[in-house]
């Protein structure tokens, strides 16, 4: 017997119209690309999205069709993520970062009939527009005063929307319509793309915004500083609208002073972003001198996250920090760090341990580990294994490729190596391709980092493995220090063998002024393995 409920399909457009009647005044703050703060609201948005919509249509944008972005976290921009999808078609959000010869195999990948880029990524539109790709219709998101000149049939953003009518009836069609398209950094290989489905896209927001995730909330002022060029900016926008929170995006300013100014301007109670971007700011806030009193919850995601910032967060600025995992293929959130009722109990240093796990699957998302072998191994908090996921969110295939990942045709392998323990904190000790291999035992190069940056003149560090003729491979610690502290290589040497076993310990260690970042804000431990591949250990 069935139940007798409405059937309802899961649609983005839905959870626009629903912000735009429920949480209308709630305001959508952003830094804009020419320069002032606007303002709208969740029912202003909507109007602007129907326009859009209309123009779109007029465009000959149809279901089905790739409407590609390069642009910043904009009101403009949340504007094409509601519009594009709802409309049926698919929105693709290019990451600006890529190289060139990235973005014309993407372009051409996806399929793109039409993209809408923010001026300061008029280089690469005019390297999109010189090669062969399928896109027609090129859109500057600005107005015509702001419009590049040199760029031919180039048309503003808001010449399309003048004119348009306010309102918009939004066809409705099955909820497991693609509705956006996101590709991997291609770190390994060619990038991969991750085709999301409104269906999917509707859930991953239910999910995200409950307590124990990552409490997305009315009662909030949301930063994502997390791009909306990399999966869909964690999927905050659109929870912000089922839940009605005032969002603050930071347009193209991303350095620490810029977000530093938002934050306590506009009140900013939760941001979101890669370790990176924290770095910046708590720099700024020390040099300034400010508490972020008003920060009350700072998610942090995208690699591991190092026990000096949590404490920065929590001990200096009061805020709760919240550790996540997820990737793109997975929408992105797979596990979040909440603490349970038993920790209250540990001491400051025993919470931290805590904390620095990845966290516990969310519901939605079923974890398991196995061995090289693909056996299942125990949750024991002690034996790693190769993560594996399945879930709602979850890629069941990339966009155009017979490249799966997938085991026993339905956990797909996340390429991360893992313990979980009988809480079901799940804890990352490496990228499978980053682990050093060490005489046939594993050398968890995230803990060789999070040791050396507990030293106080460390800012950043990588540990990568370097070919060794009797163990394979040694690590190597390359690290950037504060600007203004010193610290010897001894001895730093002399402070990590006070944090780990002996034979972890690095075999070398090299200052640098900076490590290479890649297009989503991770340290690229490929380029350093190259650049290291000759180095002679001691
Ligand atoms: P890519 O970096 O390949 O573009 P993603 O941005 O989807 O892809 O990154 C996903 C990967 O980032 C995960 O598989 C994991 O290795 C890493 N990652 C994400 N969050 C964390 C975290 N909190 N701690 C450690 N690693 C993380």
């Amino acid at each position: 017997m069935n139940g007798l409920m409405m059937q309802q399909p899961l649609l983005i457009s839905s959870q626009l119209e629903f912000a735009a009647r429920f949480h209308q005044s709630v305001e959508i703050v952003t830094r804009t690309v020419e320069g002032p703060i606007v303002r709208t609201t969740w029912s202003g948005l909507a109007k602007r999205v129907r326009q859009l919509a209309n123009a779109l249509s007029a465009s000959g944008i149809k279901r089905g069709d790739v409407v590609a972005t390069l642009a910043w976290n904009t009101q403009r921009h949340l504007e094409l993520y509601f519009a594009v999808s709802g409309l049926g078609a698919v929105l693709h959000t290019i990451n600006p970062r890529l190289p060139p010869d990235q973005l014309t195999y993407i372009a051409n990948d996806a399929g793109d009939v039409m993209l809408c880029f923010d001026t300061t990524f008029l280089p690469l539109a005019k390297h999109l527009a010189s090669v062969q790709t399928p896109i027609k219709h090129f859109v500057a998101l600005t107005d015509d005063a702001h419009l590049p000149k040199d760029f031919q049939g180039l048309r503003s953003y808001e010449s399309l929307l003048v004119g348009q009518p306010e309102t918009f009836t939004w066809p409705s069609f099955d909820e497991n319509t693609a509705s956006s398209l996101c590709y991997t950094s291609g770190t390994v290989g060619l990038p991969k793309g991750v085709l999301y489905s409104h269906r999917s896209t509707v859930l991953h927001s239910y999910a995200i915004c409950m307590v124990d995730a990552l409490a997305i909330s009315g009662q909030d002022v949301t930063l994502p500083v997390v791009p909306m060029f990399h999966v869909n900016a964690w999927g905050v926008p659109y929870a912000a609208a089922m839940v009605g929170s005032k969002l603050v995006l930071p347009g193209p300013a991303l350095d620490g002073v810029s977000l530093l100014d938002l934050i306590t301007t506009e009140h900013v109670t939760s941001a979101l972003g890669v370790p990176t971007v924290w770095l910046g700011l708590l720099a700024a806030a020390k040099t300034k001198q400010v508490k972020m009193s008003m920060l009350q919850k700072v998610t942090i995601g995208g690699s591991a996250c190092p026990p000096s910032m949590i404490t920065a967060f929590q001990e200096e600025h009061g805020a709760r920090v919240l550790h996540a995992w997820g990737m793109t293929e997975l929408s992105p959130l797979g596990t979040a760090n909440v603490l349970l009722p038993k920790h209250a109990s540990l001491s400051k240093e025993e919470r931290l341990q805590v904390q620095l796990k990845q966290g516990r699957p969310i519901f939605g998302i079923d974890l398991r580990l196995v061995d090289d072998d693909g056996k299942v191994v125990p949750h024991d908090g002690k034996t790693s294994g190769h993560l594996e996921a399945k879930g709602g969110w979850v890629a069941s295939a990339y966009f155009k490729s017979d490249d799966h990942s997938h085991h026993d045709g339905e956990w797909f392998a996340t390429g991360d190596i893992a313990t979980i323990d009988g809480d079901g904190y799940m804890q990352i000790t490496d990228r499978s391709k980053d682990v050093i291999k060490s005489g046939g035992e594993w050398i968890s190069s995230i803990d060789v980092e999070h040791a050396a940056m507990m030293h106080p003149a460390i800012a950043q560090a990588a540990a990568v493995g370097v070919p060794h003729p009797r163990w394979v491979e040694r690590p190597l610690l390359v690290v950037v220090k504060h600007k203004d502290k010193e610290v010897s290589k001894e001895d730093l040497r002399a402070f990590l063998e006070t944090k780990l076993v002996k034979w972890w310990l690095p075999d070398a260690i090299e200052f640098v002024d900076a490590l290479p970042i890649g297009p989503t804000g991770k340290v690229l431990k490929r380029q350093l393995r190259e650049k290291f591949k000759d180095y002679a250990l001691p």
